[in-house]
């Protein structure tokens, strides 16, 4: 509510001594003595500085220390409000109260910037305290998985031959009939067709199969790529095996296939030697049985030294992996059929190639001592665990 006007210009009232805050900004006024002015005495503003600066001490939080400084070095804190109050003084007594106040707010503000780093160190050094790691505990209670060893397995064979110049080839597993049997010279009355080798997607007309052998991504890289070709082709196969211990209705193969001018078999079995090698250590090298596949010809089994007696007297003799034989069967090959090249566009006449393919399973069990196909098929992280990990 407005004062009531007063009429007439008589004296001024005398200023009060504790004047309400709405009166403190008051007008210049040039008569009345500064002593009275109780907000600027040396007394008061001194008891304003002290009681700033131990509110401002005794903050223990920087939330504290944030109400001290609204409270005391705010715009409505008292030393704020008689630094405003110092206008309304005479001149004369301006200069002294203004440096009364002055140094007081100073006095404050140096107080809030100690007391605001000691707090902020104060809080920092809590932090490190809380979030101290203790490297000695277990750091993960969660079980990790590892990777299949017939995954790592299948990487590692892939990098024997990419260190060759070789490229990895890939296909589909859900493969086209013409690509699985036809382009690989396996005809329509081939045993190997018939219902109980091979796994069909219905309808069964439509020519679609779960591929029986990683050889199509031979024909494929053929039907693809520019001559010449060495490529090797790791991949999931099916067939209708039913599980036990050494068969598994889905494996893995891995093949080869190299087409170039001028390769013969000695390419192929220096290949080969390399690659046992590289899998199994020095001195495992490869024989070639004359053997019968429709996709090569001439065709051959390849066989390993065995990886136990080395096929060495007298061990060879007592050698139960190898029965005696001194050698084990490891996979098959040959020289590309000139049908199947022809049936991929490449002229026989001037190309050559051979191909060669393996169970990893098979290569995993002799590399590692695996006794049982199940192991692998079980997804046991016990059972995988143990090869490591490989990246
Ligand atoms: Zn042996």
């Amino acid at each position: 509510m407005a004062k009531p006007v007063r009429a007439g210009s008589g004296p001024l009232p005398r200023l009060r001594v504790q004047p309400t805050e709405s009166e403190l900004m008051s007008a210049p006024n040039k008569d009345y003595d500064p002593v009275q002015v109780t907000p600027l005495n040396a007394d008061a503003v001194a008891a304003m500085r002290d009681e700033a600066i131990a509110a401002i001490e005794a903050a223990t939080s920087l939330a504290d220390l944030k109400s001290a400084r609204l409270a005391h070095a705010g715009d409505r804190s008292p030393l704020a409000l008689a630094n405003r109050e110092i206008g309304a003084l005479p001149p004369y007594a301006r200069k002294e109260a203004g440096q009364r106040v002055g140094r007081a707010r100073g006095a404050v503000s140096q107080a809030l910037t100690r007391r605001t780093a000691e707090l902020q160190g104060e809080q920092e050094e809590r932090m490190l305290a809380e979030e101290t790691v203790d490297v000695t505990l277990p750091y993960d209670r969660d079980p990790r998985g590892a990777r299949h060893p017939l995954t790592t397995l299948q990487e590692r064979i892939g990098d024997v031959f990419v260190a060759m110049g070789w490229e990895v080839a890939e296909g589909p597993e859900a493969e086209a009939g013409w690509l699985n049997f036809d382009a690989l010279n396996i005809g329509k009355d081939h045993p190997a067709r018939s219902m109980q080798d091979t796994m069909f997607i219905e309808p069964e007309d439509a020519g679609v199969v779960l591929r029986t052998h990683t050889s199509p991504v031979q024909a494929r890289s053929m039907l693809s790529r520019e001559l010449p070709i060495y490529v090797i082709c790791p991949g999931r196969t099916y067939r209708t095996d039913e599980l036990d211990a050494t068969h598994s209705p889905v494996f893995h193969q891995v093949e080869g296939l190299a087409v170039d001018k001028g390769l013969t078999m000695a390419h192929l079995k220096g290949t080969l030697d390399h690659f046992a090698t590289a899998m199994f250590g020095e001195g495992i090298t490869t024989r070639f049985r004359p053997s019968y596949f429709p996709f090569t010809e001439p065709s051959a089994e390849v066989d390993l030294v065995c990886f136990v007696c080395r096929g060495l007297e007298p061990e060879v003799a007592a050698c139960r992996t190898c029965r005696g034989e001194g050698w084990i069967e490891w996979g098959g090959c040959g020289m590309v059929n000139p049908r199947v090249l022809v049936a991929a566009g490449v002229d026989p006449d001037t190309y050559s190639g051979f191909a060669f393919g393996m169970g990893v399973e098979r290569t995993l069990m002799f590399r590692h001592r695996v006794k049982d196909m199940r192991d692998m098929v079980e997804g046991d992280v016990r059972f995988a665990l143990p090869f490591g990990m490989e990246l």
